[in-house]
């Protein structure tokens, strides 16, 4: 995972730790390739503007200049500013606390991974000592009702019986019913995806938000799409207001700009990532922890 931001970040690191004496110019330079290492991993131009601009203003303070590392401040100033576009260390836990049932709505485009995704949540619930129940309510792609199904079956939990002919948002409602009468605490929605975002797509999820009132929407990035998931995710808080991101296939070689722009363009911050293929590959996001990975 970054790999190559991960090789050239840590070659900035290592002429900088090496320095004595740091002017303004070799910070410069330094920002310099570090400002091309994050465009080269598909960060968002903005995003990387303003960070080099505020590394570089804590980096010039004169504290930085005469302390007796300037090298080593000036890369504890950027893997603290790293961590905080990503979000800093605030608490990304989904939000519970309403009153059961409480329902996870899962949005995204076709093949992020939403479905795979619904599972892992379900699991990681379940490790909580919550009750979920799977809703499938894409009625669109025909073998995702099953594939829901296939995957409740493999870890156990209930997946709500719904059809191909219904509508999604009756769906989502008899499954908000069925869930108070037979004790699912945890409802997961599991709505259709597009290849790109439509009108149809927005209102029918409008719709099922507008009728359901979710606890969370949840956006399901493919972080190997990059910019494009930025984009996609942007468009979706726009319509629908998201509440959080999860991006998945981060166990893959994404290069890493979507985990690090989504947060600063949409504000709304990542609550998971998706580590592999597996129902238990999901982890708990936390931005000191992805950072200490890019810088080893
Ligand atoms: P959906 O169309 O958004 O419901 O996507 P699916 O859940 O069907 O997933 C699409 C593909 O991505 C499947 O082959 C999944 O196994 C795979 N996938 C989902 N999440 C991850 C992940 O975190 N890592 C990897 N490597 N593959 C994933």
């Amino acid at each position: 995972m970054f790999d190559s931001l991960s090789e050239k970040l840590e070659s900035v690191f290592k002429k900088l730790r090496g320095q004595g004496v740091m002017t303004e110019d070799n910070i410069k330079e330094a920002l310099r390739e570090v400002r091309l290492a994050l465009l080269e991993a598909d960060v968002n131009f903005k995003v990387v503007k303003d960070f080099v601009e505020s590394v570089r203003a804590k980096a010039v303070g004169t504290e930085v200049l005469q302390s007796l590392s300037p090298g080593q401040q000036v890369v504890k100033i950027v893997n603290d500013e790293l961590v905080a576009i990503m979000g800093g260390h605030e608490d990304n836990s989904i939000n519970l606390a309403a009153k059961p049932p409480v329902s996870l709505m899962m949005v995204g485009l076709q093949g992020a991974g939403k479905t795979t995704t619904c599972g892992k949540l379900a699991l990681h619930l379940r490790g909580r000592k919550r009750r979920p129940l799977l809703v499938p309510a894409d009625v669109y792609r025909p073998a995702a009702i099953d594939q829901l199904k296939i995957v409740g079956k493999q870890l156990g939990v209930a997946v709500f019986d719904s059809s191909a002919d219904q509508k999604p948002v009756d769906i989502c409602s008899a499954a908000m019913k069925f869930a108070e009468l037979n004790g699912f605490d945890t409802v997961i929605l599991d709505t259709a995806g597009r290849h790109q975002i439509d009108d149809f797509l927005m209102g029918e999820l409008a719709e099922i938000n507008e009728t359901i009132r979710p606890a969370e929407i949840l956006f399901v990035a493919d972080a190997m799409t990059g910019q494009e998931a930025v984009n996609v995710a942007a468009g979706f808080n726009d319509r629908l207001g998201i509440t959080g991101v999860i991006l998945t296939k981060m166990d893959g070689d994404a290069k890493g700009g979507a985990a690090l722009s989504i947060k600063a363009v949409t504000g709304k911050p990542v609550k998971f990532v998706g580590m592999g293929e597996k129902l238990d590959a999901l982890e708990v996001f936390h931005a000191d922890r992805l950072v200490s990975r890019i810088l080893g």
